[in-house]
């Protein structure tokens, strides 16, 4: 891994001007800030100022920091208020989580490195949503808004989704290693019982059973599911 990764979250007194719905993510966008600064300085920005303008993660050449959580929306696809229907257009801002790259004004080494970082990063959140990436997305696809600027006017849209994708097979060195291995029988029909509930709950995709059932499915996929679960769950109550 090339970055690290940290948390600067909004403070939810600020979540009614900044993430006022909660959300169920469907889709991931890709904006690029437009600007030459570091992702803690955007951040800091977002963070302190009182317009309705926030997203949920910013990557620079360094870091990736996470200001907002992934089940509340953020404002960043100019599609409004929009809507939590899956068949309505506007519903960047009510069903996508928002990621910025930093460094894209001048471009240039920083923001190479930035953009590389969220392609890993990206890739990292569609294996533990289970998605694949046709939920990714440019800012554009919501409002027709130039951006993400610089993949836009670099011609490297289709590009930088292949990256994803190649990001997102397992390396050959993980590839066994990491399976989930069962002792017993009775362990391993538990735990396919617990996500077969979860898909009927509609908490996960099926996606996720498949995975299990083609003995694919590795202990880190399994950590972040529960998690998933354990978030859609309460989300619920
Ligand atoms: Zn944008």
């Amino acid at each position: 891994m090339t970055y690290t990764f940290r948390q600067i979250l909004l403070p939810p007194t600020k979540y009614p001007i900044k993430a006022p719905y909660i959300m169920f993510p469907q889709f991931i966008t890709v904006h690029n800030t437009a600007n030459d600064a570091p992702a803690a300085n955007e951040i800091a920005y977002m963070l302190s100022n009182n317009n309705q303008v926030s997203y949920h993660v910013a990557v620079d050449d360094k870091e990736v920091i996470q200001a907002i959580p992934f089940n509340r929306n953020a404002w960043h696809c100019g599609d409004g208020g929009g809507s939590t229907d899956p068949n309505a257009l506007t519903k960047g801002n009510r069903l996508s989580i928002g990621v910025e790259i930093c460094y894209s004004k001048s471009g240039g080494a920083c923001y190479v490195a930035a953009e590389e970082n969220a392609v890993q990063y990206i890739a990292k959140l569609l294996k533990q949503y289970g998605w694949g990436v046709d939920r990714v997305k440019k800012h554009q696809d919501w409002n027709g808004k130039y951006c993400p600027h610089r993949i836009l006017s670099e011609e490297r849209w289709n590009s930088f989704l292949n990256r994803i994708e190649e990001a997102m097979k397992p390396k050959e060195t993980e590839k066994d290693d990491d399976k989930m291995q069962f002792t017993n029988e009775t362990t391993k029909a538990a735990v396919r019982d617990y996500i077969k509930q979860a898909v009927d709950k509609k908490l996960i995709e099926k996606s996720w059973l498949d995975k299990f059932d083609n003995g694919t499915m590795t202990t880190g996929d399994y950590e972040g599911l529960k998690l998933i679960i354990a978030q859609r769950e309460n989300n619920k109550k």
